[in-house]
This record gives C-alpha cells, sequence and structure tokens, in this order.
C-alpha cells in the first residue's frame, strides 16, 4: 500500500510545504520511503529516501523544492524491492520531462517490462512495476505525440487522454496514478476497476483555483481544500499548470470494485472513500458482529469488551453498544514504535507485539472478556494479545475479528504474507481458536462485511474481496503467479532482500 499526492497550486508560489503536511497526514499507507517532485515551467526539483516523512525531509529540501506543481509519495512495498531507487516519485526526461507516483500493484509487470523492452526500447533499472508504469506511459505519450506531429507541434490534452487509453490496454492490475508533465499539467488516473482509492479536491488562493489530488480524503481536510469528488475507474483528469480542468474516460466501462480492506484496515477512519465514510463503515462492523454474537451465543456473559488499539477501536465501542456491554481500553499502546508487521523475520515481530502493548490489569482480572481486531492474519498478534489477557487475570478470554478470515494472497497492492504464513491457512475455526489460546473465537462473515461497507445497503457498491475470497476482479491471476508471488513473501525471502538494500 502507498500514499500519493498530487497538487497544481497558484502560480508563482512554492507549493513543497503544502505536500509535506500531506504526506504527513498519508503517512499511515507507507513507512518505508518518501518523496517529493515539483515542477517550475521548465524544470523538476525532487527528494526522496528511505524512511518516515519527518526523516527523510528537512527545512532546507522543502526550500529546495521549488515551483507550482508537485507530486509526493510515501512508499508501502508491494513489489520489488525496498532500495532508495524505488522509492518514489519517479521521473524520465523523455517525452516532456514525465514524472509519476503509484498506488496499487500491475499484476503483469514481467509481460510488460519484457514488451517495454522489444517493443519500445525502453530499459527498466529497477524491479518495481512502477517504474514500469511510468515508461510505459512515457512510450504511449511519445507514440501518440509523434504519430500527431503537424497535426499539433504542442502537447495537448487530447494527446494526454490518447496516451492513457493505450496505458488501460497494456497494463494489468490495481494502479491510481497521479503524473506530472513538467511545467505543463498534472493527470490523475484510476484503473478500470477503480481498486484503489483517488480523490480530487480544490480551494480558491488568491482568487485563483488550486487542485489537490489524494489518496485520501483526509489529506483534503487537513490541507483544508473542498471535496470535489472521487476519480471514476478509466478516467483521467488533467488539470494544466493554469488550473485548466478537462477530464475523459479512458477505457470501456467496468465494474467498479475499490478494495474493501481499505475500510477494515488501511484507511484512516475520517476519510471518505468513493463516498463511504470509512468511520461508519468500522462502527457498522461492529454492529453486524455485535448482533451475530447476540444471535448466536447469547449466553457467553461478557463483562467487557476490549479492542485492539488503534485498530479495534471504533467497531468495538459499537460492537459493546449492541452487546449492552462495557466497552474499556485494557490495551496501552507505545505510539512511538512502528507497525510489527513490517519487521522481517517472525521471531522480531513476535516480540514486538509485547514491546508495543501493556495491559491494564484491572479491565481483566476476573472477567469474561471479548478483545475485538479489525482482521487476524498471521496470528502473533492476537495469540500475543490473548496470553496478555490471560497474564492479566482475565477468567475467560474471547476474540472477535471485524475481518473474514484471510486466506488469500492480495495482489493489488497490499503487503500480505505468503499464504502458508496465514493463521487461518488450512485451518479451521475451532483449530485457529485453539492456535490463539482463546475460549472463544467468531470472524465476521464475508456477506455482513460488505453489508457494513455499504452501510446497510445504503450506499450501492461492489467490493474486491479478494484476500477473503480468491476472486481477482482484473483477472489475470493463475496459480503460476501464486506460487511466483508466494516465493517473494516468504518471510526467508523477504528478509534476505532486504539484507541485500
Ligand atoms: P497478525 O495477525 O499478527 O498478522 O496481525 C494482524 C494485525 O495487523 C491486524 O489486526 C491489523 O491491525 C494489522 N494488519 C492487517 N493487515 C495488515 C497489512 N497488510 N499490513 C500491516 N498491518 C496489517
Amino acid at each position: 500500500m502507498c500514499g500519493i499526492i498530487g497538487l497544481v497550486g497558484l502560480e508563482g508560489t512554492r507549493i513543497s510545504p503544502t505536500l509535506y503536511d500531506g504526506l504527513l497526514v498519508l503517512q499511515h499507507r507507507g513507512q518505508d520511503a518518501a518523496g517529493i517532485l515539483t515542477s517550475t515551467e521548465s524544470r523538476v526539483f525532487h527528494r526522496r529516501a528511505n524512511g518516515l516523512v519527518r526523516d527523510v525531509f528537512q527545512m532546507k529540501h522543502i526550500e529546495l523544492l521549488q515551483g507550482s506543481m508537485g507530486l509526493g509519495h510515501v512508499r508501502y512495498p508491494t513489489a520489488g524491492g525496498s532500495s532508495a531507487a524505488e522509492a518514489q516519485p519517479f521521473y524520465t526526461n523523455s517525452p516532456f520531462g514525465l514524472s509519476i507516483a503509484h498506488n496499487g500493484n500491475l499484476t503483469n509487470s514481467e509481460e510488460l517490462i519484457n514488451d517495454l523492452h522489444r517493443k519500445d526500447h525502453r530499459r527498466i533499472n529497477t524491479d518495481s512495476d512502477s517504474e514500469a508504469l511510468l515508461n510505459l506511459l512515457a512510450a504511449e505519450l511519445q507514440r501518440v505525440a509523434s504519430g500527431r506531429k503537424g497535426i499539433s507541434e504542442s502537447l495537448d490534452e487530447d494527446t494526454v487522454f490518447q496516451a492513457i487509453e493505450r496505458l488501460h490496454e497494456r497494463a494489468v492490475g490495481s494502479y491510481s496514478l497521479l503524473a506530472m508533465i513538467t511545467g505543463w499539467g498534472l493527470i490523475a488516473v484510476r484503473d478500470i476497476h477503480g481498486i484503489r482509492p483517488l480523490c480530487m479536491g480544490s480551494r480558491y488562493n488568491d482568487g485563483q483555483k488550486e487542485y489537490l489530488f489524494a489518496s485520501e480524503s483526509v489529506a483534503l481536510d487537513v490541507l483544508e481544500f473542498q471535496m470535489e469528488r472521487d476519480i471514476e475507474p478509466g478516467e483521467a483528469v488533467i488539470v494544466r499548470s493554469n488550473g485548466k480542468v478537462s477530464s475523459r474516460m479512458c477505457a470501456p466501462a467496468a465494474e467498479h470494485r475499490p478494495c474493501i480492506f481499505e475500510h477494515v484496515y488501511f484507511s484512516r477512519p475520517d476519510s471518505t472513500i468513493d463516498g463511504i465514510s470509512v468511520h461508519e463503515a468500522r462502527l457498522e462492523m461492529g454492529r453486524v458482529l455485535g448482533q451475530r454474537i447476540l444471535e448466536e451465543r447469547p449466553d457467553l456473559q461478557i463483562d467487557v469488551v476490549v479492542p485492539v488499539p488503534d485498530s479495534g477501536r471504533i467497531a468495538a465501542l459499537e460492537l459493546a453498544t449492541t452487546l449492552g456491554v462495557q466497552y474499556r481500553e485494557g490495551f496501552v499502546k507505545n505510539r512511538y514504535i512502528g507497525r510489527t508487521f513490517i519487521m522481517p523475520g517472525q521471531s522480531v515481530r513476535k516480540d514486538s507485539v509485547r514491546k508495543k502493548l501493556n495491559t491494564i490489569s484491572n479491565e481483566f482480572n476476573g472477567k469474561n472478556v471479548l478483545i475485538v481486531d479489525d482482521s487476524i492474519v498471521r496470528g502473533n498478534t492476537s495469540k500475543r494479545i490473548v496470553q496478555m489477557a490471560r497474564s492479566a487475570g482475565a477468567e475467560k478470554v474471547f476474540f472477535a475479528s471485524c475481518a473474514p478470515p484471510v486466506i488469500h494472497p492480495n495482489v493489488y497492492g497490499i503487503d500480505m504474507p505468503a499464504r502458508h504464513e496465514y493463521i487461518a491457512y488450512n485451518r479451521s475455526i475451532d483449530e485457529i481458536r485453539s492456535e490463539i489460546g482463546a475460549d472463544w473465537l467468531i470472524y465476521q462473515n464475508l456477506e455482513d462485511l460488505v453489508s457494513a461497507c455499504t452501510l446497510g445497503g445504503n450506499q450501492k457498491m461492489t467490493f474486491d474481496c479478494s484476500c477473503f475470497n480468491g476472486e481477482y476482479v482484473a483477472g489475470n491471476i493463475d496459480s503460476a503467479y501464486l506460487e511466483k508471488l508466494e516465493s517473494k513473501r516468504k518471510d526467508g525471502s523477504k528478509y534476505r532482500q532486504q539484507a541485500m538494500t
């Protein structure tokens, strides 16, 4: 998962401080690397490196990033490796001085890279599918623009839209994409199924409209832009450096299938994605799960509902209200520690749950506790948390996951471990329960999750739920592809990759 942001500001201003603030707001989408690329009329300024936004940029970097138009990116590696060379935005000077920031994952990047090599004579320097995407857009822009010579000597919107049409024909998978043409304008593109989010906002500065694109609406809020709308699947929106806006559908209509995991875990609760409030979806996840518990196990005698901070909180609160049981914060999180999920090697990860969370014994002692988390992936977190609740004196420990069992690889940009590392892999619910050491375990049904994310059917939406049901909406996923992915994702291989970079 990654976060992207793009801004066309008032001509003559320096927008890098705003992009920096925007990246801070999107930091939860990736903590591995960060970058900003800005453009004046004739040249670009670039800074990207591994690390958190606040560590990558110092005041001197922000001052050097000149220009009133630019892109920003925070990376959570999903394809390729973690090297600084793969930090985005990416830039190529031919044609027109083109740069991109990409969120998502191409599932045909190997074929695409071969194709770009053979047919387009472009060389890709990293394993990154985003670099392939940059070169694909560059090659198609070049092709369309040179075919139109004589019609129009200068680059126009129609040329760009045609290049995007060809990009959609050649790229498979998920891509929310922000591209910038130096001194010319910014282009926002969403894949034909709209798997990853991308929205657009505006504000007035000195009487002129400025435009901001971002992965999540929270960035618009914090930077005081008004939400205009989400980018449609298959659509491209161009904002020229003078503020002129145009848009076109660049692909035949396809089913809109945004990723449901954004609502479960990734997005900030104060974001609205494709018209659906993440906060409301999470409340609803808690409510429907609570109702099911009442129907299936009215005998449980739960004394207290305790969330796993921070991801389980919103649903747990509503779940407790539905059950008519007290909600208590029993775990305290060290907010200065990074995500445990991204640490290499299983032993480090197991230990870091304990370093991240501590218990308040009073909330557990002698009680039947229902612990609520957003999801269970490897099960390390839940296993450790159940142990901690018992050590704090809990009588019985029940566990609720607001998402169904994760049993299929995600190929659209969420970094999940290899299949055999999922705790639900080849295990029944009771075997998982026993593995995490709980007295009882409940998972949300997929149907209920979808109903929660459409706010009880009030919103019309079909989601990509592939990590729960194995249906890959963009197609082209066979067992050979999944096998290859598995070998890249295995802990050992990931650790080796990181050690090399
Ligand atoms: P575990 O079961 O130990 O793998 O950890 C699951 C927890 O990690 C969940 O409760 C989420 O809060 C969080 N999580 C789920 N998916 C991801 C992901 N792809 N990257 C980082 N954290 C995740």
